[in-house]
């Protein structure tokens, strides 16, 4: 027989899975002797079956029976009891808190009856008639589904009668009134009379908070939060205790230390003479929770040292649910309290110091994402602001701009010196350009993984999307507001971390954390000054960074295509380069060398404009080397298709026809007819799949030569100016180890042509990306011209799920987010089951033949934390990341290093 349903007193703190995080930790608080009131929790098994079958298992009803009877006799009192009877509350409770999402059911147990008992045993008729109307309430409203609204105009419709400024001003008979309109509400809209029977109420609503697992918000809430679907809920179901009972009694919530600022002290609030809902509900002001020292001294001691004991049975900041009827503390909730990002760097430190956990523990305890939103810039919250909508931050930062609605007014103004926000109704990948140049990404539609949130957070740049208040009119450059109108080159404000919208500009200064991390720690004391909180918190960054620096095994590098960036990424602590994209080096001016060498006739033409870019790629890899001096800097060579170096095809059918409608002649048409016909021999269908990487190297004999030579005359002339520079040269898009050695033979013999000459000997690593299922399958054949992999996660993602990357994130990601089968972007946290098998099986066998092979991460997932996670569990060398991500993933692999082995559970079906 399954054991579905469990007194308080069996469970603990790491049953979550099985109880809900509130049942385990009742249950810890009971097993710790805190005074909690009585009850049991029924199983997150129980819904998981419910849900299955649609019925509660027979089994549940009989072991609940058991467990009350356990209540009642713990108590002396019975539910139903025409003397004493005993209330219960039915209380949702899942593994992870999903606050406000789903049920709680007070005052179970109350009937015409037992509201008779209740005003005896009390002595408080206004209680007992006050109690019963909440249940009806909520027990028309969560159990049977009837529109709250009914219940509340009704209530208010009573007070306007009497006069009554609020429900406190109710007396007996009005609120013997209210219950039989509330009563006359549930038999009308559910068709049936009020349920009498006590444990009719408690199976109903029992069941009731299983169903409310899979209300609408409780599965947005978890879409949003990546809380899996099929974990159901628990059920908790308790006896009622009564902070209602007049003025010697109240309720109230409350923390171990300061959410905000972690520090240590008296943070909460108390409404005497209330039940636990109203003070959420905000029905009145509360007291802080200082005040109840003077109210009741007995009560308020005996609380402070509950909290101080919870704090150091748990080792964290914790929040607290209690209730004190007549003078008698209850306890009624408690968990690891959330917090801000700032409050969790300065709590783990704080607790270091204080000697309840050790750095490792500290560690586990932020996350690279808190990190991230310590990084951005913060509008400075003195200044003056005008709020239009809230949308949903979705990268966090706080951009100010000009409002632009494309991509070519984006790129002229910023030109001209503009900042502009690019707001879109949604964005696609054709927006990148007006994103890149944007300071910001605004969209009325679209959620936290919508396109512009990906590539925003990918970029670290600041975007809320899903601002529905907008209405976005492109075509007539305006957005809408209710009366207002925005028009293109208003100047707007955007907060990525609240999701806020102003109208004008708001001032941003610089985080402190950020010129901690650019600067260095001097800088930042310089812009802290006085202010202790933010000082607290930079050091407590340091410290725990720090600490990941010394823990890690992950190296960290940066992907970064120019001087400028690395010497950014150095700064941040990048460790070498990963990802050198060398094709940026053939756009602007060089694209014309592109196009000669794509038009010549011969060899000879072409080698001629190969030789014209020599020099010019030289330089580049001198600067970059330069910056990179000692560090492993790994070039990429070439890789995207030729076609993306030259005009559209559009575009330039159009112009070629104008002239000749025209009848327009001379050189300069003659050529764009000979590239357009270029355009049109080399345009693929599919040209993520054509000719491109090792293809086109091939292909074209002395293009990769070109950059080859470039290379090693870029580290003779350095090594003669007595620096160290260590480039690895990286083949892209390789399939098969046939294709590797042909580079390499040619690799090998333009080095040691370089070197003869130079006198010295150029033994640079070649090495190639892993980005094909087949090269991964492959690995241990192509280890053997590799000195090294990189697995270039972004296109093993495309490849091996098939997916276009472009098309398939705005076509259809969003249907698949919502029918399950994503959970989340494989663009942004690796798919550990497909893609990662395929990384894992490559370093395998890669390492199979050569041992000590070196292997990397260069796609977007090397700064992303759940897939560093998972590259540090399975033996990678290195992630590469933005030089925005570094400080991040050197976090990351910190912590990932003293979790080794719980990382979570990947981004898909
Ligand atoms: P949530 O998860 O939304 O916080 P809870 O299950 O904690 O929901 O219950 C909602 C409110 O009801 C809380 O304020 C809590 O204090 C109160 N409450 C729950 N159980 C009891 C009880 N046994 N006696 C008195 N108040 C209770
Ligand atoms: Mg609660
Ligand atoms: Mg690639």
């Amino acid at each position: 027989m399954t054991q579905y349903v469990y007194m308080f007193s069996e469970g603990n703190r790491d049953q979550k899975d099985l109880l809900g995080g509130k049942g385990a930790n009742l249950a810890e608080m009971v097993n710790m002797g805190l005074p909690v009131p009585p009850g049991f929790t029924i199983s997150t098994d129980a819904c998981r079956e419910y849900l299955k079958t649609g019925e509660v298992p027979a089994q549940v009803r009989v072991q609940v029976t058991r467990c009350l009877r356990g209540v009642e006799d713990q108590i002396g009192r019975r539910v139903g009891s025409k003397d004493e009877p005993l209330l219960l509350s039915v209380r949702s409770g899942a593994k992870f808190s999903m606050p406000g999402m789903m049920e709680t059911v007070l005052n179970v147990g109350l009937n015409d009856q037992t509201v008779q008992a209740l005003t005896r045993f009390s002595g408080d008729e206004r209680f007992a008639w006050d109690s019963y109307r909440r249940l009806i309430q909520m027990f028309g409203k969560t159990v049977l589904d009837i529109d709250s609204d009914l219940f509340s105009d009704a209530l208010d419709a009573r007070k306007e009668l009497v006069g009554a400024q609020s429900d406190i001003d109710l007396g007996v008979l009005d609120l013997q009134r209210i219950v039989e309109e509330y009563k006359q509400i549930v038999e009308r809209e559910s068709g049936a009379p009020f349920p009498q029977d006590p444990r009719e109420q408690l199976d109903q609503a029992i069941e009731a908070v299983f169903k409310s697992w899979n209300t609408e918000r409780a599965r947005i809430y978890r879409r949003r939060e990546r809380i899996p679907d099929d974990l159901g809920t628990a059920v908790n179901v308790q006896a009622m205790v009564f902070g209602n009972l007049g003025e010697g009694s109240g309720t109230g919530v409350c923390f171990t230390r300061d959410p905000a600022s972690g520090h240590s002290g008296v943070y909460g609030d108390y409404l005497p003479n209330a039940q636990g809902e109203d003070v959420v509900a905000g029905i009145r002001n509360t007291l802080a929770l200082a005040d109840l020292e003077r109210l009741d001294p007995t009560s308020y001691r005996q609380l402070r040292q509950a909290m101080r004991r919870l704090e150091t049975h748990y080792r964290d900041l914790c929040d607290i649910e209690f209730t004190i009827e007549r003078g008698h503390l209850w306890m009624l909730q408690t968990r690891v309290g959330k917090r801000t990002a700032a409050a969790a760097f300065r709590v783990a430190t704080q607790l270091v110091d204080e000697q309840l956990i050790t750095m490792d523990e500290a560690l586990e305890r932020v996350t690279g994402d808190q990190l991230n939103q310590l990084l951005f810039p913060q509008f400075d919250k003195d200044a003056e602001r005008d709020l239009l909508a809230v949308g949903m931050g979705a990268s966090p930062g706080a951009a100010v701009g000009e409002v632009v609605f494309d991509n070519a007014t984006a790129i002229a103004r910023t030109e001209a010196g503009a900042d502009v926000i690019l707001v879109r109704r949604e964005t696609s990948p054709e927006d990148l350009p007006g994103m890149v140049v944007a300071a910001g990404v605004l969209t009325a539609r679209g959620g936290k993984t919508s396109h512009a949130a990906v590539v925003a957070r990918g970029m670290g740049m600041c975007a809320v999307v899903g601002a529905d208040e907008l209405a976005v009119d492109v075509p007539k450059q305006e957005i809408r507001v209710g009366e207002r109108v925005i028009n293109a080159g208003d100047v707007i404000a955007i907060d990525g971390k609240t999701g806020e919208v102003f109208l004008g500009d708001v001032s941003v200064v610089d985080s402190p954390v950020m010129t901690y991390i650019a600067e260095g720690m001097d800088a930042a004391m310089e812009q802290v000054g006085q202010d202790e909180e933010v000082r607290e918190l930079v050091e407590a960054v340091d410290r725990l960074l720090t600490h990941a620096d010394n823990r890690r095994r992950l190296r960290v590098r940066t992907n970064a295509d120019t001087g400028e960036d690395a010497q950014r990424a150095r700064a941040r602590g990048a460790e070498g380069i990963g990802l050198c994209r060398t094709e940026h080096q053939f756009l602007g001016e060089r694209r014309v060398f592109i196009e000669r060498v794509i038009l010549a006739k011969d060899d000879a033409d072409r080698q001629a404009a190969f030789d014209e870019l020599l020099p010019l790629q030289r330089a580049d890899f001198v600067e970059l080397l330069t910056v990179m001096d000692g560090l492993p800097t790994t070039i990429r060579l070439i890789d995207p298709p030729l076609h993306e170096f030259l005009p559209n095809i559009t575009d330039l059918s159009v112009k070629v026809a104008l002239a000749e409608e025209r009848g327009e002649s001379g050189p300069e048409v003659d050529r764009d007819r000979e590239v357009l016909e270029a355009v049109r021999a080399t345009h693929e269908q599919n040209p993520m799949l054509g000719l491109r990487g090792v293809r086109l190297g091939l292909k074209f004999p002395g293009l990769f030569a070109l950059q080859i030579r470039a290379i090693a005359e870029a580290v003779v002339e350095l090594r003669g100016k007595g620096l160290d520079p260590q480039p690895e040269i990286m083949v892209p898009l390789v399939g098969s180890v046939r294709e590797l050695e042909l580079v390499r033979e040619e690799a090998e013999a333009i080095l040691a042509e370089v070197g003869k000459d130079a006198g010295v000997t150029l033994d640079l690593p070649i090495g190639c990306m892993i980005e094909l299922p087949r090269a991964a399958m492959t690995a241990h054949r192509i280890v053997r011209s590799a000195d090294f992999f990189s697995f270039g996660t972004n296109d093993l993602t495309q490849t091996t799920w098939g997916f276009s990357r472009d098309d398939v994130e705005t076509e259809f990601f969003t249907d698949y987010y919502n029918n399950g089968v994503l959970t989340i972007s494989p663009f942004e946290t690796l798919d550990q089951f497909g893609v990662g098998s395929l990384v894992d099986a490559g370093v395998q066998r890669g390492r199979s033949v050569k041992p000590e092979l070196k292997t990397g991460v260069c796609g977007e997932h090397g700064g992303d934390p759940e897939s560093i996670h998972f590259f540090h569990d399975h033996a990678l060398d290195y992630v590469s990341c933005s030089p925005f991500r570094v400080p991040v993933a050197r976090l990351e692999a910190g912590r990932a290093a003293v979790m080794e082995g719980k990382s979570g559970p990947g981004a898909s079906a």
